[in-house]
């Protein structure tokens, strides 16, 4: 992926990703936010939390990409573009540490002086330790107050300085050492979760073999071109796309689609960046650039997605915004109280102190993006692509699962069972006819239909073909006009169509009518065998979800037959494209929540239509890849369960998170209100809470 993408339309309008060290939380956020939308020719800003990154848009006639670097650099954040090597850090980590390190040798030594029983002495060493550990947090404070946002640096700094006027030298250093050791702690926590989840997606090999002029060498992978020709030896992990060009193999894909079976490749066949050779040395040409192999769009499509809101996330931020100016609001009356109500200035003042810490909500608004973005990384290594938070939390309350059945339910490899002619014509004048409509089109009936008669006879493709989508297909052959499809569309025609649909021979298959002229020519018999994890996968469904619905365009003998031996609740046939579309929003009025499966091409409208859109068998293709909003790399149904249980677990993570924060802040605040909190002790809760949620969270990436 470059970093800067020129916009196609305009050429002006440009994307830029950059890394941003030092955003580790919202409020930094609303810094750079404040600080970069000045800037003329900036036209949109997305930031994200998880992963450091910043998504801007801007005009690039107008602002460029290092007057927005500068622009942030201002902020103490070192921001640079996403594949530059960062700008030499000016040691800004290392004085930190190193002042940090200083507070705490200051703070024991005062510790030792004072138990020596040299008070005096041991007070101005606490006070030193506080300056130093100081200096970094109020550097902080000043940039976040210029911005005109209160981050905990703020919050920090005003209680320390209240402890220090309050006389409390040894608290003042204490709070000022142990919040440098909290933050520590986070930053790492942050940093262990990012790097696992990169590290889930992080698949493919730097180098690749290449032969050019007979010669081996090793090139970068970003090097290679079109058309060179590359070579993968046995146990090698296949470094870009492309097409099979000498030996043969066996390759594992499941980096891409979750599966962990041995695939065999030989000529022709296609392989994938990140999949893992297996016994034979393969001879690979190079299909795509690097930055548009399968997995390069399916890290992209992750990140994008890890990146978008879920709901409960902007609930939460928002929440956020109200909750810490109304705690500060507290503290304020809580100082003020002796004043009007009598009692000791000094402790009122210290509880305030002690608000005011706990009114940093950072646990809380970490909370939701580190389950969502672990679920989502978790999934993706299963093969299940989810768009987005949003998609997540809706597959969480989904109550009905509706199928397609062929292709979807079914393997879709259908083979011709049989073919009844019709009185004074032959099986194979049936296929014939049939054979010529259908030679180029794509639906599996059709192919089942094609290679059926490929067997036989040399078939002729008709003319003026025409297919309607989930009837059949028409067109001339020999000056005829033949139709082929279901009874329902025969009939529309004004065909009559009259073989036994309730006979047990027709309830076992999908019947195909041929019509010539008007006239029904005869029948082909279709028969299609369920994928065989079809009755598991439903079974395993059946636990999270209220309802299984069968959606078909195929005759309701057929559809009923392969229900009751799937298990399906409920079956719907002879469905046109249009009336599946109809159909779940009367499944949604009737059970709530309707997830749909299909094969993403012909079932887009339904697939849109329903609250959460999943397309199977995505490897292969790049439609269903980018229409639906979860989609399955393999064409395996047990990932289905595996996605809905992943996503309840993850709602359930994220509650669980919400209410560790919430608990331990109400705690503290009526801890605080009653004066039993001291100041560390709130440092350590709101610090605590960030690692405990994070921990918590990256559970997810391990769920099976
Ligand atoms: P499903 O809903 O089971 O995935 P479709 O919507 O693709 O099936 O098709 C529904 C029915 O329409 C099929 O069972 C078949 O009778 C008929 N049909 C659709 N396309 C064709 C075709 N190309 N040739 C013959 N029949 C077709
Ligand atoms: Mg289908």
């Amino acid at each position: 992926m470059p970093s800067i993408e020129t916009c196609t339309v305009c050429e002006l309008h440009a994307e830029a990703v950059f890394r941003v060290e030092g955003m580790d939380c919202s409020e930094e956020v609303t810094i750079l936010e404040r600080r970069l939308q000045p800037l003329k020719g900036l036209e949109a800003l997305s930031a994200d939390l998880m992963h450091q990154r910043l998504h801007v848009k801007y005009d690039a006639a107008r602002l460029t990409t290092s007057a927005m670097v500068d622009a942030v650099s201002q902020t103490g954040m070192r921001m640079w573009l996403e594949h530059d090597e960062p700008a030499a850090s000016g040691g800004g980590l290392e004085w930190r540490w190193r002042l940090v390190l200083g507070a705490g040798a200051a703070v024991l030594l005062g510790g030792v002086l004072a138990l020596a029983g040299l008070r005096a002495t041991a007070s101005w060493c606490f006070l030193a330790a506080t300056l130093a550990g100081g200096t970094y947090p109020v550097r902080r404070a000043l940039i976040s107050l210029r911005a005109r946002t209160l981050d905990i640096n703020v919050l920090m700094v005003i209680a320390v300085a209240g402890a220090l006027l309050l006389g409390d030298w040894f608290e003042a250093a204490s709070v000022v050492l142990l919040f440098a050791v909290a933050q520590w702690l986070e930053v790492r926590t942050l940093d262990r979760a990012r790097r696992a989840i990169r590290a889930l997606l992080d698949l493919s090999p730097p180098e690749a073999i290449v032969v050019r002029g007979g010669a081996e060498i090793r090139v970068k992978v970003e090097d290679l071109v079109i058309g060179d020709r590359v070579l993968v030896r046995p146990g090698d992990k296949v470094p870009i796309d492309g097409t099979v060009s000498g030996g043969r193999s066996d390759v594992n894909e499941a980096p891409i689609t979750g599966e962990s079976l041995p695939i065999d490749k030989s000529v022709g066949d296609q392989v994938f960046a990140g999949t893992i050779n297996g016994r034979g040395a393969i001879d690979v040409e190079v299909t795509r650039l690097r930055r548009d192999t399968r997995l390069a769009r399916i890290i992209h499509l992750v990140e994008t997605a890890q990146a978008q809101r879920a709901p409960v996330q902007t609930f939460v931020e928002r929440f956020a915004r109200v909750y810490t100016p109304a705690v500060i609001v507290v503290a304020l009356a809580v100082a003020l109280a002796p004043w009007i109500a009598g009692g000791d200035p000094r402790m009122w003042v210290y509880r305030a102190l002690v608000l005011l810490v706990i009114a940093c909500p950072c646990a809380l608004v970490i909370s939701t993006p580190v389950s969502v973005v672990a679920a989502l990384a978790g999934a993706a290594k299963h093969g299940v692509l989810i768009k987005g938070g949003a998609h997540l939390e809706r597959l969480a309350s989904v109550t009905t699962v509706a199928f397609d059945k062929t292709g979807t339910l079914t393997r879709g490899e259908l083979k011709v069972a049989d073919v009844i002619a019709v009185a004074g014509g032959t099986a194979d004048q049936v296929i014939a006819l049939a054979a010529a409509v259908e030679a180029r089109s794509d639906h599996p009936i059709a192919r089942a239909i094609a290679g059926h008669a490929a067997r036989g006879s040399f078939v002729i493709p008709a003319t003026n073909v025409s297919e309607i989508p989930g009837l059949g297909a028409e067109g001339r052959v020999d000056r005829s006009h033949v139709l082929v499809g279901s009874a329902r569309f025969l009939e529309t025609r004004g065909v009559a169509v009259d073989v036994g649909a309730e006979s047990p021979r027709a309830l076992a298959h999908t019947l195909i009518h041929v019509a010539r002229d008007g006239r029904l020519a005869g029948t082909i018999l279709v028969a299609d065998r369920p994928r065989d994890t079809a009755r598991d996968a439903i079974e395993l469904l059946r636990r999270h979800v209220r309802r299984v619905v069968m959606l078909t365009g195929d005759h309701l003998g057929a559809a009923t037959a392969m229900a009751a031996e799937l298990g399906v609740d409920e079956t719907h046939a002879a469905l046109l494209p249009g009336e599946k579309h109809a159909m779940i929003a009367t499944l949604r009025a009737q059970h709530g929540p309707v997830l749909m499966v299909g094969d993403g091409v012909n079932d887009a409208p339904a697939l849109a239509a329903a609250d959460v859109g999943v397309a199977m068998g995505a490897a292969a293709s790049d439609v269903a890849l980018e229409t639906a909003d979860v989609a399955l790399m393999s064409d395996e149904l047990l990932k289905l369960p595996y996605a809905i249980r992943l996503a309840q677990a993850t709602v359930g993570n994220i509650r669980a998170n919400i209410a560790i924060s919430l608990i331990l802040k109400a705690a503290f605040l009526a801890l605080a209100i009653a004066g039993h909190a001291t100041l560390w002790m709130a440092i350590l809760a709101d610090t605590g809470a960030s690692v405990i949620v994070v921990v918590n969270a990256l559970r997810l990436l391990r769920a099976t």
